[in-house]
């Protein structure tokens, strides 16, 4: 479509409509009746573009969106490769495979959406301006309900927040939207408290989901064995049900919602502890992915060799891995929200090892032993001694970045490297991931209002 030797501009939503969209609706509109009441789709669809007609079934702003992203995710990797983008290295654009990835759409600088949305009033009361803290308009979805208030969001709006643009999103049976807002906002300080709390190590572990310095073991939320058995349970049904039913595609809709619902109660968990860490202390310290830790679990020893020591160290592997990175994306984030600073200490450092009052570092400490005991007489839960040391590992960092003005945590690109960028807003027109690091957004306002799709009124 690009004519070989022109260079590529990014255009706008008004005129990729106008040049591209706005002929060809019709036409597919046409096409995509004609072949929905039967007729053959090749004697109908004669033209040789590749797009396909019902692609204009959907929201014009999709396609908008679609290709915004698709912009972003070209420069990207050719900024990457030219090494003008730091971090790990950003591969080439890949097609979304419908099966294979999250149903969402993102629709971008809307004229119509948010609690507070009026356009298009008529005589009918559902298009007058929404009053209460229970619904959203968005463009071209109409007023919906939504599962959680919508405070948090009009109050960021009356500030003066600007809404960028919504994402719809579904997972398991449930609808999410998202909305994206920036505001101006001063650099955010620790509070008294936080400062009086000063520093907290963070030992994030299998047994415990996070042991901290201050002596508080954080227990993991198993979403427990009714929630497995349950699972278990529709697995064996779907395996007995004739492949591709009516009652197979039933079963496997409630299997999504089970499995969606011990999702949401781990997030929850992380989610909590995490503010609680960023909101709670000045300094967060946590170590860096824990790779000694993972692979030695079930080796064993000579005399007694383990079992299944591959497969143990994967799902080991898997559960920190997840577990871990989310953690740290979490406090990366959030300590820049809560004017707290997040210390990542090297993984190298023998946290576990190290006795915390004197120092000695031991040669061996098995998995099993569940409290550190050192000849010095120190004795201290094997998580919460590593939590210690950890603290005190960030503690030389403090002394030399130590009172540098709070909440100037360092901004990372979508790739995990630091950004020198202005500490305050930055605004691109492009909604994508890799601009959201350098732009200053406030705390979660209105992010992931549930909808309840039953209840979803239009309007
Ligand atoms: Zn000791």
């Amino acid at each position: 479509m690009e004519c070989p030797g022109e260079p590529v501009r990014p255009i706008g939503y008004q005129a990729y409509a106008t040049q591209y969209l706005t002929g060809m609706i019709a036409e597919h509109r046409d096409a995509a009746a004609r072949i929905t009441c039967g007729e053959d789709p090749a004697a109908v669809w004669t033209s040789d573009r590749s797009e396909v007609p019902w692609m204009h079934e959907i929201s014009r702003r999709v396609h908008v969106s679609g290709l915004q992203h698709a912009d972003a995710a070209v420069k990207n990797w050719f900024a990457s490769l030219t090494g003008a983008r730091k971090g790990r290295k950003v591969g080439a654009p890949r097609f979304r495979k419908k099966a294979s990835s999250r149903d969402s759409f993102t629709i971008p600088s809307p004229e119509a959406m948010g609690p507070r949305a009026s356009y298009h009033r008529t005589l009918d009361e559902r298009n007058g301006p929404i009053s209460d803290y229970r619904h959203l308009r968005l463009a071209g979805l109409g007023t919906l309900r939504t599962h959680d208030t919508t405070k948090r969001l009009v109050r960021a709006l009356d500030r003066g927040a600007a809404l960028r643009s919504f994402t719809v999103s579904r997972s398991g049976t449930r609808w999410y939207v998202s909305l994206l807002t920036a505001e101006h906002a001063p650099e955010p300080q620790p509070t008294r408290a936080q400062r009086a709390a000063g520093v907290v190590g963070v030992d994030v572990g299998v047994k415990v989901q996070a042991a901290l310095s201050t002596g508080e073991l954080v227990d993991n939320v198993r979403p427990g064995a009714r929630a497995t058995k349950r699972i278990t349970r529709i697995q064996r049904a779907i395996a007995r049900c004739e492949r591709g039913s009516r009652r197979q595609q039933a079963l496997y809709r409630r299997l999504a919602a089970a499995q969606h619902l011990v999702a949401l109660q781990r997030s929850t968990a992380q989610h909590a502890l995490t503010k609680r860490l960023a909101t709670g202390f000045e300094h967060v310290a946590i170590e860096d992915l824990n790779v000694a830790g993972m692979s030695s679990s079930a080796r064993g020893t000579l005399e007694q060799p383990g079992r299944n020591v591959r497969q143990k160290a994967g799902l080991n592997r898997a559960i920190l891995d997840v577990g871990f990175a989310e953690i740290r994306r979490q406090l990366d984030y959030k300590t820049s929200w809560y004017g707290s600073r997040l210390h990542v200490i090297d993984r190298y450092l023998p946290s576990s090892k190290t006795c915390h009052a004197c120092g000695t570092v031991k040669i061996k400490l098995s998995l099993r032993e569940r409290v550190f005991e050192c000849e010095c007489g120190w004795r201290e839960d094997r998580d919460v001694n590593a939590a210690k040391n950890i603290a005190a590992f960030a503690v030389p960092d403090l002394a030399v970045t130590g009172h540098l003005a709070a909440g100037r945590a360092e901004r990372r690109n979508g790739r995990g490297d630091r950004v020198a960028g202005p500490p305050l807003e930055v605004v691109s027109d492009t909604v994508d991931d890799a601009s959201r690091p350098l732009r200053r957004e406030g705390p979660p306002v209105g992010s992931n209002l549930g909808l309840f799709p039953h209840s979803a009124r239009t309007g």
